[in-house]
């Protein structure tokens, strides 16, 4: 399949992108891949909301940009955060035009506050913000007739020079696994657009979906295009402890914005003596406060007492999470709601430039597998979303300039060859990915968590060049599947994350090594 766009990924950063090249450009060919349904992304699950200025008789862009970089650490970049909060405005009402509701109040856009925000600004419908934009992009996609939409097809590999046998040091698309048929195609493109979102998979408990193994990244990294930041990951401190395996589910920090206190499994708050702001002190502090007393404990969770918040108005705020805890038998605010803190974010992925474009001519990231700057060495929460918004922007202004560029010809995408790989998988081998993936996620969790320490680190290093091993054997002896190529990426990721994280010699952010303390 030849196309001039590709774009692999349908969440916020994907969809936004391919809906601003494909309005302007009704004549260019746009591929969109997306590993399952359009749905299933981190996107469709964000509940807080879009942090944004647009009151501005109280709040202002210095506020946001100066709330930016206070969560950040000091590490983020100055330019990327003045001109993402900027932009915001305007790719915010952009949204609207497209049909994506915010909850109003008398006209005006209903602000909520999040933890580090020194004003009101957070715009949100209920606490299913995501799905709601999810599902308003979509719509807007279907409508675009240069558009072909593959669900259920995955990334495998980048096309690069390595491939081609030239020398352009261009992106010229990639090899993509049809998860139905399990056959690999090739799809070249003269621009390629990595929106792949995050990998917290690569942990235990995760508020992630079972898709977000950082296939971009992985294969990014295969290709040799730089990945950066990828030790500071955040851990959102309140996951449903999942009751059934791997059923986790986000408890917003808004619930303990109304008044929802923590306790351990005994019935003792404990959140003040870590922080004067108690409940509401930063995510990080708040998760390693949790983590401390789950290890002082020997418990497996903590509780969410909400017995502040009335009936009705949990309902009313928290739908979702009502829903949620409902279906695995909890019934907040009655019940305590037992949380973990539970991989979240990625602040580090691919490097790029002021336009989302990587080393690599032709290669964009978008979203949450892209690093910025904007984030530094910590996340101020609902930043992702306007980052992802801001940055398809610019990356669609930016690549269909390239566009008009001298590049390869035709007959040269032609000529690019299918992927190599004959064998068919055994269920045999099918566990043992299973086995992997779990033994990757155990030592992730134990040693390059929210607790670390150098000896830690270095037990995981060696632990996963175990995993590593049996997983290049797999690779190398199997026809390529979906777990396999998932496998590959989340050991990858895994690796440079443990190497990065061993380079760092101080405490910043949400990076946390018991030995800088
Ligand atoms: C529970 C939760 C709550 C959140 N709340 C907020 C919030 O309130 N505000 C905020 O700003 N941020 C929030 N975030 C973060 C935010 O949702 C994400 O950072 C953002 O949605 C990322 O968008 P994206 O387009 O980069 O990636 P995603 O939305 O994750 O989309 C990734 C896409 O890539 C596809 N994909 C992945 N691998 C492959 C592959 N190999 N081949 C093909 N396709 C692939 C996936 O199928 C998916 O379509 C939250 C995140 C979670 C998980």
């Amino acid at each position: 399949m030849i196309t001039d766009v590709l774009v692999i990924g349908s969440g916020i950063s994907g969809l936004t992108y391919a809906i601003k090249v494909a309005e302007k450009n009704p004549e260019l060919g746009i591929v969109m891949i997306s590993k399952n349904n359009l749905l299933e992304s981190n996107t469709r699950y964000a509940q807080g909301g879009i942090a944004v200025v647009s009151n501005f008789k109280n709040d202002s862009y210095e506020k946001h940009i100066s709330d930016t970089q206070i969560a950040g650490a000091g590490k983020c970049n100055e330019t990327v955060v003045r001109f993402v909060v900027e932009e915001g405005h305007d790719r915010v009402q952009e949204l609207i035009e497209w049909g994506t509701h915010f909850d109003t109040n008398k006209n005006t856009l209903h602000l909520t506050k999040e933890g580090g925000h020194s004003e009101k600004r957070i715009i949100h419908n209920k606490d299913r913000t995501g799905l709601e934009i999810q599902q308003a992009l979509i719509k807007k996609i279907k409508t675009f007739l240069n558009i072909t939409l593959l669900e259920n097809h995955t990334l495998v590999d980048l096309i690069t020079d390595h491939h081609t046998g030239s020398d352009f040091k261009r992106c010229y698309g990639a090899y993509v696994i049809s998860n139905t048929q399990q056959e690999i195609i090739k799809i070249s493109a003269q621009i390629t657009i990595l929106s792949t979102g995050g990998a917290g998979q690569l942990f235990s408990h995760t508020t992630n979906p079972k898709n977000a193994t950082g296939d971009g990244l992985g294969a990014a990294y295969r290709a040799k295009v730089k990945i950066e930041g990828l030790p500071f990951v955040q851990f959102h401190p309140t996951a449903l402890f999942p009751k059934i395996k791997d059923n986790t589910f986000l408890i917003s920090e808004a619930v303990r914005g109304e008044g929802a206190l923590l306790i351990t499994k005994s019935g003792k708050r404990f959140m003040p003596d870590y922080d004067s702001n108690a409940e509401l002190a930063p995510r990080d502090i708040v998760a390693r406060s949790i983590a401390q007393e789950i290890i002082k404990s020997g418990d497996d969770f903590v509780y969410l007492d909400c017995s502040t918040i009335s009936e009705e108005e949990f309902q009313n705020h928290f739908p979702t999470i009502q829903q949620s805890c409902n279906s695995v038998g909890i019934n907040p605010p009655k019940d305590f709601i037992p949380v973990i803190p539970a991989a979240h974010y990625f602040c580090g992925g691919l490097e790029v430039n002021e336009h989302g474009e990587t080393g690599l001519k032709g290669l964009y990231a978008i979203g949450e597998c892209s690093h910025t700057g904007l984030h530094g060495a910590n996340r101020l929460a609902s930043n992702s979303l306007l980052e992802s918004l801001v940055f398809s922007h610019r990356a669609a202004l930016d690549s269909l300039k390239q566009l008009k560029e001298i590049l390869p010809t035709d007959s040269f995408y032609e000529a690019i060859p299918e992927w190599k790989g004959e064998h068919y998988i055994s269920n045999e081998k099918i566990s043992a990915i299973g086995k992997l993936k779990k033994e990757l996620q155990e030592v992730m969790s134990t040693k390059v968590g929210i607790f670390k320490t150098s000896k830690g680190l270095l037990e995981a290093e060696i632990r996963l060049k175990k995993i590593f091993l049996e997983t290049q054997e797999i690779y190398k002896q199997n026809k390529l599947t979906l777990g396999v190529c998932e496998l590959r990426n989340m050991v990858s990721v895994a690796y440079l994350m443990i190497k990065q994280s061993q380079e760092l010699n101080a405490n910043v952010g949400v990076f946390y090594n018991h030995d800088y303390a």
